[in-house]
């Protein structure tokens, strides 16, 4: 996969304003020992807070546009309605039809060059919210993001993820810088299906694993530069957050507290994890193996359909292995998974008795990541192969 890095915005086409970076090499910059650290400019979070939307959009434009899709247009239009009317800001919502394409990009950004927007407001789920995201890349405005769900690290990162029609990646967009504003409302969060918030736990829980194996190999952050301090130290606390709050958390969104308004720190704690911390710990100080398996497993057709936290939660697994820690370490680690429902075993993507050829795919998939490389001993495909094997017998 190649990475793609705009270097300018404003008035070119989204296709004019990208330059190619081999994801093998360091970037140049590397090489000054720079320190470089990226944030979200600010973050609200907490039940009801999409009611301060409008209020919170108006510091940064006069004329919003909201991206979403259809099915949350009509769940959520009467409260996003009201949000921006209480802050007396007009604006303008437009849908997408549900997958991140640069022709959808450029149509959505096409259409807000012609309203004068100055501001985007991305809302949904990740796919929602990257659209958002390219638009604004488009129009060089603000970026704010408004997630409904906490399943990945697309609400807090400067990333975009762009696929074709036909649902494959095709490259990695960067903002200029984070988004403006990330406003999690944590009673939507909680009323979504439990399974995207287990995903948000997997593709959080390894951050702090894959910061360390980055710190060690000496190897690039997103950034370009080593891994930060900032970025170690916030990856070790996303962890310590989602093994103190994630099991009481689960708890109170399957009794339906949250959604009733109540607040509750477990999940509020979680959710600082995996939105916001987990993003700043793999921005700040990078990814490895965990997301190269992540990269691998959904080029397997049986597991296409499974979410990206869950591969980086197997992901993690097989890194462990790797790094050859303590059996009861991976054994307890696998304990808190089966309590709280993250997949320990392929069988649990669909790959019950799988195959060799299967294994193959995985693994082959996963080497053509450059997180792979972000390793302290370079691997190869058998080696990976010989994980996993011996993740698949821990169950
Ligand atoms: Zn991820």
């Amino acid at each position: 996969m190649a990475t793609i890095v705009a270097s300018t915005v404003g008035e070119l086409k989204l296709t004019d304003i990208v330059s190619l970076i081999n994801p093998g090499q360091k970037p140049a910059f590397m090489k000054n020992n720079l320190r470089i650290i990226s944030a979200v400019s600010r973050y609200i979070q907490g039940p009801g807070c999409l009611s301060q939307l409008g209020e919170a959009t108006a510091d940064l434009g006069k004329k919003p546009l909201v991206v979403t899709d259809e099915i949350l247009k009509d769940l959520f239009g009467d409260q996003l309605e009201a949000s921006f009317r209480a802050a007396s800001l007009p604006y303008n919502l437009l849908t997408f039809p549900g997958e991140v394409t640069r022709p959808t990009i450029d149509a959505l950004a096409a259409q807000g060059k012609t309203l004068g927007i100055d501001v985007v407001v991305g809302f949904g789920g990740g796919k929602a919210l990257d659209t958002g995201k390219g638009v604004a890349l488009a129009l060089g405005t603000p970026f704010v993001s408004v997630p409904t769900i906490a399943a990945t690290d697309a609400p807090a990162s400067l990333a975009i993820a762009v696929y074709n029609d036909h649902h494959l990646l095709t490259e990695i967009l960067l903002l200029p810088r984070n988004p403006e504003l990330v406003l999690v409302d944590s009673a939507i969060i909680a009323k979504a299906p439990l399974r995207f918030l287990l995903a948000g736990i997997g593709d959080a829980i390894s951050k702090k694993f894959e910061a360390e194996a980055v710190h060690k190999a000496g190897r690039e952050t997103p950034n370009g530069t080593r891994s930060t301090r900032t970025g170690l130290a916030i990856a070790n606390a996303c962890y310590d957050l989602i093994r103190n709050h994630a099991v009481p958390a689960i708890a109170a969104v399957q009794a339906g507290q949250v959604a009733n308004g109540e607040v509750n720190d477990d999940l509020e704690s979680l959710l600082e994890a995996t939105v916001l911390l987990s993003t700043m710990g793999f921005e700040n100080a990078g990814l490895s193996i965990s997301h190269a398996i992540a990269k691998g497993l959904p080029m397997v057709p049986r597991a296409a359909r499974t979410l990206h936290g869950e591969h980086v939660a197997y992901g993690l697994l097989v890194q462990l292995i790797l790094e050859e820690r303590p059996r009861e370490f991976i054994l307890e680690l696998l304990d808190f998974y089966r309590q709280i429902g993250l997949p320990t075993q392929l069988a649990d993507f669909g790959m019950t008795d799988w195959t060799e050829d299967e294994l193959d795919t995985l693994t082959a998939n996963a080497m053509l990541s450059p997180s792979v490389k972000r390793f302290v001993v370079e691997l190869d495909q058998d080696m990976l192969k010989a994980a996993i094997r011996q993740v698949e017998t821990l169950g």
